[in-house]
């Protein structure tokens, strides 16, 4: 694995190994790399020549009074967990190489950023999109892989791609949960020890609104008020929301065909954790028919 500091370096070494007409998918990440992030690496791998992931914990989308300080960060682990997942080349840049001076231009995100988490961090999600736009335009990726965990972010880079004709595939990969359920994050290891233990009832109640969703005939603000009264019987933390839209249009009008997210974020003590149950308009329909 090589490893790559400088985005020069790196659009150069890759533009010679796009001359070999080899294809390269591209794993962005913040680091504190889990089985979530290496889930896909392993997709990257099968599906292109060579797997470069990213290490950057982008200050653009962390707002005032947010985390960015006490973000966890393990570069050296990183590195490792990368090699052994068979990644060819690893980006980590400094914030200076990124942002060597204060931008002129920036992406602003015009839709699908007023619910979920984009409600409660404005401004999150145009960091986010400079920074992955910055990222695509370093490594020209063929294919790039996104967790739905994010499942609001993937909505926004498709968005973005699509609006820019940008010539990379974004391929999003299902969520990896530990045993008991909870979605895993790198921010999971700042749950105290109770807290780890309440964790993943925001899982368990998103999975019974779900079912409510399939099953039920009751409207989406009944089921999410019925899933944030469960979250808020088991967890003690603070509820940033609970919310079910249409996906990818994130709309609280949700037609028949629509494709559903059930989607929820709590606010523990040091780690604020976010998780979301897809619900395909096909299995909603089959269900109901009792199919
Ligand atoms: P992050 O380092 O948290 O910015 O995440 C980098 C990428 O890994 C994003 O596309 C995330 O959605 C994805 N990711 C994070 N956690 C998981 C998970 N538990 N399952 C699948 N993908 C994940």
């Amino acid at each position: 694995m090589k490893t790559f500091i400088s985005p020069i370096e790196l659009t150069k070494t890759l533009l010679s190994i796009k001359s070999e007409k080899k294809t390269i998918g591209f794993v962005p990440t913040m680091g504190s790399l889990h089985e979530g992030h290496l889930e896909l690496v392993k997709k990257a791998k099968q599906q292109n020549d060579v797997v470069i992931i990213s290490v950057f914990v982008n200050p653009l989308q962390f707002g005032a009074g947010e985390d960015y300080n006490e973000y966890p960060r393990s570069i050296e682990r990183d590195r490792s967990l990368a090699e052994q997942a068979g990644v060819d080349l690893f980006f980590e840049p400094t914030e200076d190489l990124m942002y060597p001076e204060k931008l002129n231009t920036s992406i602003v995100v015009e839709s699908g950023t007023n619910v979920l988490c984009g409600k409660s961090r404005p401004g999150h999600f145009d960091g986010v999109a400079t920074v992955v736009m910055k990222l695509f335009q370093i490594v020209q990726p063929d294919r790039s892989y996104f967790g739905l965990k994010d499942a609001q972010q993937v909505a926004v880079i498709k968005n973005m791609v699509k609006d820019f004709h940008m010539p990379v595939s974004i391929v999003a990969c299902d969520i990896v949960r530990e045993a008991d359920g909870l979605a895993l994050s790198s921010r999971n290891i700042r749950l105290s020890e109770n807290e780890r233990y309440q964790a993943p009832a925001l899982y368990k109640a998103l999975q019974y609104g779900a079912e409510l969703l399939s099953k039920s005939c009751r409207s989406p603000e009944d089921i999410s008020r019925m899933v944030y009264s469960h979250v808020s019987e088991r967890i003690e933390a603070k509820i940033d929301y609970i919310d079910i839209l249409s996906f990818p249009a994130l709309s609280r009008s949700i037609n028949e065909e629509d494709d559903i997210i059930l989607a929820g974020a709590v606010h523990f003590k040091k780690a604020r954790l976010i998780d979301n149950i897809l619900v395909p308009a096909e299995i909603r329909q089959k269900r109901k028919l009792g199919i």
